[in-house]
């Protein structure tokens, strides 16, 4: 299928020409024709698989053909509510470049910058806000944003809202809004909270689902390096030596571990530099498009930091730590194999993190290839035996060596996300298989 088959507008067409989109993802295809005919929606689908061009394209499509040449004060049409700044700013750039040709207005808005840019904004009037909760929540008070004219709400990534604290910021900005709406709804799994909230919201939604989180790892080149913890530094420059890497994505479980690394790739010539919560938000920015333009070879990043990275032609990503959850793992690698793309990733293990392994590859259903062509090997007998004394001392769950990064608000206590192990603890994933998409 094409972008022409979906009845899109010439302006839009052409702007998705300029990307160099030719063929819709399969959540497109599925998404577009129904968001256009005014229904609600209930997505499946993580960041990767085209998901944003899926609500964006079709609602600048409805908001141009319903506002065109509307004179006097512009109410916000639409909103799109995400859980992160990165998200938001990666969302407002598709917002931008499919509506690059409309005269549609839209505008981000998240904390951890002064508000004085996006109140001016907003008082010059906005179509389509796309926001975090709190910022929002924020304005809203003080009286800058009124959401009764909204026509179109999207809730983007609800279950990661939910173990990041916001889910009742999410309730209460649904409260403002006007009854009689088109809702647009995704979520990577479907804990029971986040079920019981699209429930509430939704009318007769069309459901689709792509990719499963389980199924994004097929298509990644992964492999698995044993490596004492002490060796896990000399391992990563190792790595780093071969030149083929030309930028690469490295995860660390915190803030501290992050920082650490760069230094320690800094100190001999390699290009690094850190993105996480302790960093403001323009240092983010920053360290972000020196990424991007390859100024920067390597960015090291904490997991709650990377959410929406979303760098085309990302290619390499380096798991120097390995996540507790398994489905952490899943969403960092991710990162490369974007829309189609292939990817690679390595990850370091030693003995403490044997059991978050066996989780992992537990729920992606792969045994992950193990190298052991490189200088650091560890022998099979120590990284048991390292897994059976963390195991002793407990040591290997909960994380370890520090708190993995949180986010400003509070942690999920719901026990929403999966467990590792293979319960699941509540959490309903659609079932099906990808990627094709599901319809009711
Ligand atoms: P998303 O899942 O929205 O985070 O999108 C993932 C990446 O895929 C982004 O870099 C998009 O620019 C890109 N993308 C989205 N739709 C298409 C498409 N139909 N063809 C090619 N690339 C796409």
């Amino acid at each position: 299928m094409l972008f022409e088959d979906l009845n899109l507008i010439e302006p839009i067409l052409k702007a998705l020409q300029a990307e160099g989109y030719t063929n819709p993802t399969p959540i497109q295809e599925q998404s577009i024709p129904t968001i256009l005919t005014k229904r609600d929606l209930l997505g499946c689908a993580q960041t990767g698989t085209g998901k944003t061009a899926a609500f964006a394209i079709p609602m600048l499509q409805l908001l141009n053909n319903e506002h065109q040449n509307v004179k006097g004060p512009r109410p916000i049409k639409a909103l799109v509510l995400t859980p992160t700044r990165e998200l938001a700013i990666q969302i407002e750039e598709s917002f931008k470049a499919y509506g690059k040709n409309l005269s549609l207005r839209h505008l981000v808005i998240f904390g951890g910058v002064g508000q004085k840019a996006q109140t001016d904004a907003l008082h010059r009037g906005v179509d389509i806000l796309i926001a975090t909760p709190g910022r929002l929540l924020d304005l809203m008070n003080q009286g800058f944003i009124n959401l009764k004219d909204v026509e179109i709400f999207v809730l983007d990534e609800a279950d990661r809202m939910l173990d990041m604290g916001f889910i009742h910021d999410v309730k209460k900005t649904i409260a403002k809004l006007p009854s009689k709406r088109q809702t647009l709804f995704f979520s990577a799994t479907m804990p029971a909270e986040i079920q019981k909230l699209a429930d509430t919201i939704l009318t007769n939604p069309l459901k689709v689902e792509v990719t499963p989180v389980s199924s994004t790892a097929e298509k990644i080149e992964q492999s698995i390096y044993y490596v004492d913890k002490n060796d896990k530094k000399n391992l990563l420059l190792h790595i780093l030596k071969d030149k083929s890497i030309a930028t690469a994505l490295v995860f660390t479980r915190t803030k501290h571990g992050a920082d650490r690394i760069v230094k320690d790739l800094i100190k001999v010539g390699v290009k690094a530099e850190a993105i996480h919560g302790n960093k403001s938000q323009n240092a983010r920015q920053r360290a972000l498009t020196n990424f991007k333009a390859k100024i920067t070879r390597i960015l090291v990043a904490t997991d709650i930091a990377a959410r929406g990275i979303d760098v085309d032609e990302l290619t390499h990503v380096i798991n120097y730590e390995l996540p507790n959850v398994p489905e952490t793992y899943v969403h960092r690698i991710g990162r490369t194999g974007r829309a189609g793309n292939s990817g690679i990733s390595f990850s370091f293990c030693d003995g403490e993190e044997k059991e978050f392994l066996d989780d992992i590859e537990k729920l992606i259903a792969i045994k992950i290839p193990v190298q052991e062509d490189h200088p650091y090997a560890m022998s099979w007998q120590s990284l048991m035996s390292g897994a059976a004394a963390a195991k002793a001392k407990g040591k290997a769950k909960p994380a370890r060596g520090g708190r993995p990064e949180r986010t400003e608000h509070k942690p999920n206590l719901s026990g929403a996300r999966k467990p590792a192990g293979g319960g699941n603890g509540g959490n309903r994933r659609f079932s099906g298989s990808r990627p094709k998409a599901k319809t009711d």
